[in-house]
């Protein structure tokens, strides 16, 4: 058999563990089925090492091939999301208020399924580290595992990691040099007014007026102060103020979230967030409080590594399974606290015609384990056979 079809042939199998991974999603840290089934299989497998709770619930298992000097990773999340799944599907969640919405499963299958291979074939020199982390969503389960000591326990030459994506045909991938997923930050801002009588709004200050120029001063960073060939976000996404009509009230609270694919982009939308709001607030005679909290950093290919990710795709299916210059998406990724310590790539492979990801009626395509698998088999061997 060639590797195509051994890997065919255990993909088959690892729809199963998908369905089964599906069914009893887990949200976050609190991955005691999920990671006690994804160390159990590694285990039977035959690898050389496996580690559980690393940062938490994440599970670390080695495989050495013939000796060498280089190391690879390759990383899978786990994780579910706080969702009620509506697909019907005969696999669907049996948790109410949980469901593998971004596809996590089918990640972490379809690197099951390449381990399996590995483990089987073990024709490749050097060793090969696969990374399942918990906590993608919203709780950086890599930084988690970084501060575990995950690469001082586990050093590697470099690091990649695969996300789904609807929209994009089954067993096509996608990936691009440079940044490909944006950094998110968010912000509170705390408005505080003079409430008093509607009828009197000359004895007060207004903070619905203050905040409404707030949010409207706001868009001119990304229009004004943003380099229009850099990319930004700034969105304001709540504004609570008041509870009736008769009263202006005391204070006012606007929330939002700011996306950047640059770093130095990202600091420059920071500070002018706090500075507007700070301004216009004074302007008005009212005060501003503003809570800046960052989160996920711009997640950023290394060159050599997104090179290597559209070579290994070309080889096994063809240069029209790649695109080598996807469009970055503004959402994030905590693969980006991997990316700013070891060189790798974060790439994409289709879901095909699904719903979006985060979306109840979403389902992972259990047709791109098979490919998933492959490519991730032969970039582990792309990558253990690359000139140090
Ligand atoms: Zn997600
Ligand atoms: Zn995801």
């Amino acid at each position: 058999m060639s590797a195509l079809e051994e890997i065919a042939a255990v993909a088959g199998e690892a729809v199963l563990w998908r369905r089964d991974l599906h069914r009893r999603p887990e949200l976050l840290y609190a991955l005691d089925e999920t990671s006690a089934f994804v160390a159990t299989k590694l285990d039977a497998f035959g690898f050389d090492e496996v580690a559980r709770g690393v940062g938490g619930s994440g599970v670390v298992g080695v495989l050495r091939g013939r000796p060498g000097t280089r190391a690879v990773a390759l990383r899978a999340d786990m994780d579910a999301l706080p969702i009620d799944e509506i697909t019907g599907a005969p696999w669907a969640s049996e948790t109410p208020g949980a469901m593998h919405a971004c596809g996590h499963d089918g990640h972490t299958a379809t690197l099951l399924a390449a381990a399996r291979h590995l483990a089987d074939d073990r024709d490749f020199s050097g060793t090969v580290v696969f990374v399942f982390q918990p906590a993608e969503e919203g709780g950086a389960g890599a930084r988690a595992m970084i501060e575990d000591g995950l690469f001082q326990r586990f050093p590697v030459d470099e690091i990649y990691g695969i996300h789904n994506l609807p929209g994009l045909p089954v067993g096509r991938f996608a990936v691009r040099p440079g940044a490909i997923m944006a950094s998110t930050d968010r912000f509170y801002i705390d408005i505080l007014g003079r409430g008093g009588h509607a009828a009197r709004p000359h004895e007060t200050i207004d903070p619905i007026l203050v905040g409404a120029q707030m949010v409207t001063a706001l868009q001119s960073i990304v229009a004004r102060n943003t380099d229009p060939l850099a990319s930004g976000v700034v969105s304001v996404t709540t504004f609570h103020a008041g509870n009736t009509d008769n009263v202006i009230p005391q204070a006012a609270r606007l929330s939002g979230t700011v996306r950047a694919l640059d770093e130095k982009v990202r600091a420059d939308l920071e500070t002018s967030v706090g500075r507007i709001a700070m301004a216009v607030a004074s302007t008005f005679g009212a005060e501003a409080q503003v809570a800046y909290e960052r989160g996920y950093p711009v997640t950023v290919n290394h060159l050599e590594p997104a090179a290597r990710v559209g070579d290994v795709v070309e080889g096994l299916f063809g240069s029209k399974a790649i695109n080598r210059t996807a469009a970055p998406l503004m959402a994030a990724e905590d693969f980006s606290y991997y990316l700013e310590r070891v060189p790798g790539a974060y790439f994409f492979m289709g879901n095909g015609p699904s719903a979006g990801l985060h979306h109840p009626a979403y389902d992972f395509a259990d047709d791109a384990i098979a490919p998933g698998a492959a490519v991730w088999a032969a970039l582990a061997k792309a990558s253990l056979a690359a000139a140090t």
